[in-house]
């Protein structure tokens, strides 16, 4: 699909495809097991960007079969009351992944909730365990917006080894978990940040440019070198509309492709958190023992269905 001169790298139809091959081993798990995969979201307190989020999760789960455990605390919640109740649902054998809506209330350390998740559970690949899984090439957790900058590529059958490719951010949970799948697939990779001098000559020499800062705009057409493959990230609200870091308009005429914002990373970072879901179930119910009855994650958890 050209648009002015770029290929537009959509999420949606790989998202699709993904989808459909995870709703038939969510019905092997369910009927193996008598019950259908479970995850369990916590949600400290509630903002109307994070509704949205959340109901796109609740949508993706109940399309394959998944069922979603809300599990909401007050917005004052304290840090100890957080972590007791990753701690329960780490214990619940009915319970095979958890994920913690972010942004987390002030008052509570970003590091004592990360560190409560069971890694076994962490589906979302933030625990320091599945971070230095990545880092050290072992099947660990992904962080599922880095694994999505990185498969659209995969699956739309761009070349990525040997090419010279930059990543804008560092962070712990998109930026460089990108940059080392990046390197994974054998692509030499540069990561800048707010402090590096010269991003435009860095942008300039790369094929492919993955952008996870969060700043509107930040990656125009006149950085790029012409066919570069330009993965967008970012997520920023700007006059009430959602954009990328990327200035879609010019990079289009500039890039060999191109990810749109919305539409591109997003629908296969929901898809793929679907898939690590299953891999964390199946896991879990072949480390059990043979004959353990699942308790009912609602029996243990203060939970709203996700079927509400
Ligand atoms: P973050 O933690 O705020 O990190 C942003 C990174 O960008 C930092 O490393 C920062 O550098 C760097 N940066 C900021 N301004 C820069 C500049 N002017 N030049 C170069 N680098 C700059 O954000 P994040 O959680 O990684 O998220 C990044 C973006 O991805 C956000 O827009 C977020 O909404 C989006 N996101 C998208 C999805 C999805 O599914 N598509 C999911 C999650 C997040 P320093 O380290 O020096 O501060």
């Amino acid at each position: 699909m050209a648009d002015g001169g770029a290929r537009r790298l959509e999420g949606a139809p790989i998202a699709d495809e993904i989808r459909t091959a995870v709703a038939e081993d969510v019905a092997s798990f369910t009927t193996a097991n008598g019950r259908p995969p479970v995850l369990a979201v916590v949600i400290v307190g509630r903002d109307a960007p994070s509704t949205v989020y959340l109901e796109r999760i609740l949508k993706g789960c109940a399309k394959v079969g998944i069922e979603a455990a809300f599990v909401e605390l007050e917005g004052e919640a304290t840090e100890a009351a957080v972590v007791d109740t990753i701690r329960t649902l780490n214990a619940d054998p009915a319970v095979d992944g958890v994920i913690v809506q972010m942004p987390l209330p002030p008052t509570i350390r970003l590091s004592a909730v990360i560190d409560a998740i069971d890694p076994a559970k962490d589906i979302d690949g933030i625990h320091p365990l599945n971070a230095g899984l990545l880092r050290l090439g072992y099947d660990g957790f992904l962080p599922a917006t880095a694994h999505a900058a990185v498969e659209i590529l995969r699956r739309s059958g761009i070349e990525i080894a040997g090419r010279d490719a930059v990543v804008i951010g560092r962070s712990a949970v998109v930026g460089m978990p990108a940059a080392f799948l990046l390197v994974r697939e054998d692509a030499t990779v540069t990561v800048c940040h707010s402090r590096t001098r010269d991003l435009a000559g860095h942008v300039r020499r790369a094929d492919i440019v993955v952008v996870a800062a969060g700043r509107p705009g930040l990656v125009t057409g006149a950085m790029l070198k012409p066919g570069a493959v330009v993965v967008d990230v970012g997520i920023n609200l700007v006059d009430g509309k959602i954009v990328g870091d990327v200035d879609y308009d010019s990079a289009v005429s500039v890039a060999s492709a191109i990810t749109p914002v919305p539409g591109g990373v997003g629908p296969l970072t929901n898809a793929l958190l679907l898939t690590h879901l299953i891999r964390a179930a199946e896991r879990q119910a072949e480390a059990r023992p043979r004959h353990a009855a699942p308790s009912s994650a609602a029996n243990t958890t203060a939970s709203s269905r996700g079927d509400r």
